[in-house]
């Protein structure tokens, strides 16, 4: 636990979820109780009331524009990319690209990076225990350029296999990418000795933060990833805007993505010519009030405190991680010893689906399947876990809540 942590003070949890009227809800009857927080975040008011008031007050379309509510649209615009800047303390802000989210972030680095860099025979590296989005976008281009995808294999806790990364991080590899937390296992993965020993051997790191970026203070500088990918929706901002951070030496290197408005210098039918960063990676009308808004959700964290945040998680997955233990039959998918937001499960003979319908139906949101990580699934030869993953708004007794559904489940099903 670092200087920070220990210092930091456990929230009052009643007075946050008065912050979320999505929490308020009740479902069949009863007070919901929502462990699905890795799928989706819910959104504080402030972040509710920011997407209405620019509705409502300015909307109206970034960097084209000379009248007045364009330039509120754009410098609002702005700012939010300064927020994040600053929220993962960014050396330029034109280093960071809107995206849709993470998926689209990767997707981007992936086609781009890879039509640039990569030849028949190079190898890209990720790991076991990728989300899809950081599976496939990968294969699309290897397949495309003749380049081969390697693997970090994982072990029976669902910690990544050190040992195996070392000897699978030879010349030919081009760029490792991989997950900072298991959206399926929970896992905090050792992204700082996997970006130290690619550097040393002159690779550079994508990490996918989708899972990190809500709870683990996260310091581009200090970490010094090469690309980081992260979504708005998982952090208490809104669906459809997303976050790529790459180092600019790299993104002035990379081709565009996309083309169409924004993104270009100047246009002839014989020849055009790209924008700087970060617009090189904007094409067409961005998500305006996302990006806007989630500067607004990051406010939010800041305003409560990321360490504070970290630590009230931690008190409330240490709690269920144990309640859970206690349960008969019960057994975890993923022991690593360094764990963050998700509990994956299975109980005895219960299908994960059954288990999760049940839960439902008292008014328990947790998630089922495989949880766009088949390659988990394979290497655990089970057909899908139930996952419960929590956010600093829930509480002990959703906790409760949640071990006594299994037990009426395990009653009624195994
Ligand atoms: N990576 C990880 C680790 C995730 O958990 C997710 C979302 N479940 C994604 C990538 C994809 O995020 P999105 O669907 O928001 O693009």
């Amino acid at each position: 636990m670092n200087s920070e942590l220990a210092t930091a003070v456990i929230l009052d949890i009643e007075k946050i979820r008065k912050d979320f009227p999505l929490l308020q809800t009740k479902v069949y009857g009863k007070p919901l109780v929502y462990l699905d927080n890795a799928a989706t975040t819910q959104k504080p008011f402030m972040v509710l009331q920011a997407l209405d008031d620019y509705y409502a007050r300015y909307n109206s379309n970034v960097h084209r524009g000379v009248h007045y509510l364009s330039q509120q649209a754009t410098e609002a615009y702005e700012v939010a990319r300064r927020k994040v800047a600053a929220y993962i303390n960014a050396l330029h802000e034109h280093e960071i690209i809107f995206t849709k989210g993470t998926t689209n972030s990767i997707n981007l680095v992936a086609s781009s990076f890879g039509r640039k860099f990569l030849k028949p025979g190079d190898e890209v590296l990720i790991s076991a225990m990728e989300h899809h989005s950081n599976i496939v976008p990968w294969q699309m281009i290897c397949e495309e350029k003749g380049a081969i995808l390697k693997v970090i294999p994982i072990n029976d806790q669902g910690e990544l296999r050190m040992e195996r990364f070392d000897e699978l991080l030879t010349d030919k590899v081009k760029i490792v990418a991989v997950t900072y937390v298991s959206n399926s296992l929970g896992t905090v993965n050792p992204v700082q000795e996997i970006i130290q020993k690619a550097h040393a051997a002159g690779i550079p790191v994508l990490l996918d933060c989708a899972q990190a970026i809500q709870h683990i203070p996260v310091n581009i500088q200090e970490l010094d990833a090469d690309f980081l990918a992260f979504s708005g929706h998982k952090i208490y901002g809104p669906t459809g805007i997303g976050v790529l951070y790459g180092k600019e030496r790299w993104l002035d290197e990379m081709p565009p993505y996309e083309g169409g408005g924004d993104m270009i210098k100047n246009v002839t039918f014989a020849k055009t010519t790209y924008n700087e960063l970060p617009f090189k990676f904007e094409a067409g009308t961005p998500d305006i009030a996302g990006s806007i808004v989630l500067g607004v959700a990051i406010d939010y964290i800041q305003k409560t405190g990321l360490a504070a945040i970290r630590q009230t998680e931690e008190d409330v997955l240490n709690y269920a991680y144990n309640r859970l233990a206690a349960i008969p039959s019960l057994r975890f998918i993923g022991n690593a010893r360094q764990r963050s937001g998700a509990i994956s499960f299975l109980v005895g003979n219960i299908h994960p689906f059954d288990m999760g319908e049940l839960l439902d139906k008292q008014s328990i949101a947790v998630r089922t399947g495989h949880h766009c990580t088949q390659p988990v699934m394979d290497f655990f030869k089970i057909p899908g876990t139930v996952r419960a993953s929590f956010a600093f708004y829930n509480t002990r007794p959703e906790v409760d809540a949640l071990v006594k559904g299994i037990e009426k489940a395990r009653q009624m099903l195994d």
